[in-house]
């Protein structure tokens, strides 16, 4: 089957989040299994060319924005087994990643105007056109408003709080005017005064999924729906979650180009230890901070927005000396007023001899993190699957979660299965997380208990094999 990704992000070289790893991991295993993937993003400036192989192809075509006709091109390249097109314009729009996730509609927008104009034109010809989230959400609607009559569209939301919200002013920019679609409410925003072209992606697409069978269910309540709750009642038939899975071959520490210690679950447990503890000294002594011996490293690798529970780690990293652990914590993309207040733990962190908090987005800081820590901390307020407690549970790392959307699916508390593999607690309050820090601290004072919680974690498969299976009957469902 050929399979399109378009998407705004992919791992590792244009990464802001979890996006970026599903787009690779998925692809990857896809194109494992015999079947012809390629993945569409725009060509920005930020990517490092060199970490692509060029395939030699180029497709020129023209394409248009505020009715000028714009020159535009896509350039085949691969990394790895994954063939990557990389689309570009005369229009100097594909600078940095990091804006994605503040709705930048402009850009987006004409990207899928751009891929709109490149689908009429290309070799290719895909059974399956897969778009992610609300960047590529247009598409669905766009492209059969223009005359594409080609394959069928899958959409995945990745996270409901963006929506790519706009008025008809910046449609028009790109062609698209209200006459030429069919149910004029279609991309109308269900509350607001604008258009919502999310709404539009999931009522176009022909199958809509999202990433994990909680936060399906979860979407379809005004909790967690972000307006679109009852929307998405209305297309039950056709939405489902499908699990993410994570990149069994890139988030491994047997094989981690970063660590410089690695370990594998068939070691056994005692050299498992034995390599995190050397990982956490050599990162300890790089990062220059004081490692206690015996006691605990808790970590967090996260964006630092509202979403991620970030005041609920402020408040438990600010107890360090009270409840006796040390911190790491690396933190991407603060506002102002998170800087602030996480610059101040830092500074009490390190104070104390306590740890530090990091900031920025460090991959190879994010990969030698899963590896020393022993908890890793994630009280998100939602959270559609999360990849973090996924890897943590690879690299041997006990995760501490709110039970919700995919962590819900995913991390077993001690309480209420033999089989646990982590710590969970239900609503976001300190004292709910803290008492499950509590709880993880007695059983990591029990040496033996704690060690098979490690193993029993570090064995489970939550790589893509699984789910790539979930997606290929999806794709089958409609070609
Ligand atoms: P989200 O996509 O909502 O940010 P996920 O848990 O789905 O959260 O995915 C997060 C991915 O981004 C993981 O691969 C994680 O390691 C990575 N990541 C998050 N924050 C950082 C950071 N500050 N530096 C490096 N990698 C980060």
């Amino acid at each position: 089957m050929q399979i399109l990704h378009v998407a705004s992000e992919v791992a590792p070289f244009a990464k802001v989040g979890g996006l970026a790893d599903v787009v690779m991991g998925l692809s990857r295993e896809l194109t494992a299994e015999g079947h012809d993937v390629h993945v569409l993003i725009p060509s920005y400036q930020c990517i490092e060319k060199k970490q692509l192989i060029p395939e030699g192809k180029l497709e020129k075509f023209t394409t248009e924005l505020d009715g000028r006709a714009l020159n535009a091109s896509v350039r085949y390249m691969r990394f790895d087994n994954v063939p990557i097109l990389l689309l570009d314009t005369d229009q100097e729009y594909w600078g940095q990643l990091s804006a994605i996730y503040a709705e930048d509609v402009e850009r987006f927008t004409f990207f899928c105007r751009a891929v709109t104009d490149w689908l009429k034109v290309t070799d290719l010809s895909p059974d399956v056109i897969h778009v992610h989230d609300w960047p590529t959400a247009l598409l669905p609607v766009l492209a059969p408003a223009q005359g594409y009559k080609g394959g069928r569209f899958v959409f995945t939301m990745h996270n409901f709080e963006f929506q790519g919200q706009c008025q008809w002013d910046d449609l028009e920019r790109v062609g698209l005017k209200a006459q030429e679609i069919e149910e004029t409410s279609l991309l109308q925003d269900p509350h607001k005064r604008c258009l919502n072209l999310v709404k539009g992606g999931l009522l176009t697409a022909d199958r809509v999924t999202t990433v994990s069978p909680t936060y399906a269910k979860e979407v379809m309540t005004p909790e967690f729906g972000f307006g679109l709750e009852d929307v998405l009642v209305g297309i039950k038939d056709k939405f489902s979650g499908i699990l993410n899975g994570i990149d069994h071959s890139y988030w491994d520490p047997q094989n981690d180009e970063y660590l410089s210690e690695r370990y594998s679950a068939s070691q056994g447990h005692e050299k498992v230890c034995m390599a995190k503890m050397r990982n956490k000294k050599e990162l300890f002594s790089d990062l220059d901070i004081p490692l206690r011996k015996g006691i605990p490293l808790l970590s967090s690798v996260t964006r630092l927005v509202p979403q991620k529970g970030i005041w609920l780690l402020h408040d438990l990293f600010s107890q360090a000396e009270q409840l006796d652990f040390q911190v790491l914590l690396l933190g991407s993309l603060a506002s102002p007023e998170a800087q602030k207040s996480f610059e101040s733990l830092d500074l009490m962190l390190r104070k104390k001899g306590r740890g530090a908090v990091l900031f920025g987005s460090d991959e190879r800081c994010a990969h030698r993190i899963f590896a020393a820590s022993d908890m890793f901390v994630a009280p998100s307020l939602f959270e559609p699957c999360g990849l973090t407690q996924l890897i943590s549970l690879r690299y041997g790392t006990v995760p501490i979660v709110r039970k919700t959307g995919g962590f819900a699916d995913t991390v077993v508390d001690v309480l209420a299965s033999e089989d646990s593999n982590g710590f969970s607690f239900s609503q976001p309050d300190p004292l709910l997380l803290q008492k499950s820090v509590v709880r993880a601290l007695e059983w990591y004072g029990d040496g033996e208990r704690w060690r098979s919680l490690i193993m029993r974690g570090k064995r489970q498969d939550f790589s893509w094999r699984h789910s790539v299976g979930g997606y290929m009957k999806l794709y089958k469902s409609i070609v």
